[in-house]
Formats: structure tokens, C-alpha cells, sequence
């Protein structure tokens, strides 16, 4: 078989793995042990499985099956416990290619994407539930009012944090840049030096306390 006709292949059998598993394989031997192609040899089976995982842009899809065993699933107006890892704040966080907190990704599961900056608030005042009936996109104006509203505390590690990169002032400034202008994220993390994921935290309260 040629290469790239075999490359097609492994794709169709890593979707079809993935679709009745929920998961990616990362060990040649879980393939075989699931009854998948043994007829290769191990040796070109995983020479071309890293590239066919590559290929098919498979790496960091959420584990959907995986995700749903941490949580109490109950009735459709009740809290879902999240009942994995979390933050200092009490939001899940989940893991699959890269962090993620378990609330959005609930949240994206069910409504899709969530477009860049916004933040999924809760209507309940529950971090840990991932209910995506009790979930809602907001903007980081929405979600600062709805922490208020919530008399939540954020954490005061702050500037006094060593590996602080910005001064309590400067994130008062991106705060109300955030708020009252049109700059992108992306200008604004130019513009202190940091990434743009690290303005979107901070825009979030995810990152520094939020009362400053
Ligand atoms: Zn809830």
C-alpha cells in the first residue's frame, strides 16, 4: 500500500477509535489490544501513527467521554458537580492537549465555540457546576458585575507575587482598556509585553484579583 493511501487509512481507523472511545491512543498496543489492524508491523504502525495523529489534527480534541466521568450529571435545573481537579477558585479544570477550565469546555461542548475574550459566566453561584444550562457567555464587563453581584473574593497574591510580569496599576490600565476601547487583546498584550492569553485572564478575573 502507498504511503499516503495507508496514511488515509490509519486516519479512518483513528476517527472510528476515537468516535467509539472517546479518546486517542497513544500506544500502538491499545490499538491492537481493541482488535484494531494487527496484520502491520509494529514497526511501520508506529512510524506512521504519530503522523497520522498529526495529520488528522487529532491532538487536543476534547475527551468528551473522559470529561462527562467527573461529573454528577442530575436533573436539567440542578447543579452538575464537577468532581475532578480544581482551582484555587473552585472552577474544574480539565486536561486534554492542553488545560482547559471544565465550565467552558461544558459550555462549548453544548453551544460551541466560544469566541475569543468572552467568558462563560454561571447563573448559579456554583464555579464548580458545569451545567450548560447554567451557563452563559458574557463579556469581562459582564462577568466583573457578576462577581460583585456575587460579593466573590478574589485572591490578593497580586503584584506581591514575585512572578508578577504587571504592577497592580498596569492592570487597573488594561482593565479599563478592556473595557472602553476597541483594541484587541492582542494590541494590548503588545503593549505590556505579554501574551494575549494573559490579557484575556486578566480581563476575565481569571488572573490578579479583580477588585483592584
Ligand atoms: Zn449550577
Amino acid at each position: 500500500m502507498i504511503k499516503s493511501m495507508y496514511k488515509e487509512f490509519l486516519l479512518s481507523e483513528l476517527n472510528r477509535f476515537y468516535d467509539t472511545n472517546g479518546f486517542i491512543p497513544r500506544r500502538k498496543d491499545m490499538l491492537v489490544k481493541n482488535n484494531y489492524p494487527s496484520v502491520y508491523t509494529y514497526r511501520y504502525y508506529f512510524e506512521s501513527f504519530g503522523d497520522a495523529i498529526r495529520y488528522a489534527g487529532l491532538i487536543g480534541k476534547p475527551n468528551i467521554v473522559k470529561f462527562w466521568k467527573y461529573v454528577d450529571k442530575k436533573g436539567i435545573s440542578d447543579c452538575w458537580q464537577w468532581n475532578g481537579t480544581k482551582d484555587k477558585d473552585g472552577y474544574g479544570r480539565f486536561f486534554s492537549g492542553k488545560h482547559t477550565k471544565s465550565h467552558r469546555l461544558s459550555y462549548s461542548l453544548q453551544y460551541g465555540d466560544i469566541s475569543e475574550g468572552m467568558c462563560v459566566l454561571h447563573k448559579c453561584d456554583n464555579p464548580s457546576c458545569v451545567n450548560p444550562n447554567h451557563l452563559f457567555l458574557g463579556t469581562h464587563k459582564d462577568n466583573s458585575i457578576d462577581m460583585v453581584n456575587k460579593g466573590r473574593n478574589p485572591d490578593i497574591r497580586g503584584e506581591n507575587n514575585p512572578y508578577a510580569k504587571l504592577t497592580n496599576e498596569q492592570i487597573k490600565e488594561i482593565r479599563k482598556l478592556g473595557e472602553s476601547t476597541d483594541l484587541s487583546q492582542q494590541k494590548i498584550a503588545d503593549k505590556y509585553g505579554v501574551c494575549q492569553r494573559h490579557i484575556s485572564r486578566i480581563l476575565c478575573n481569571e488572573s490578579r484579583s479583580s477588585d483592584l
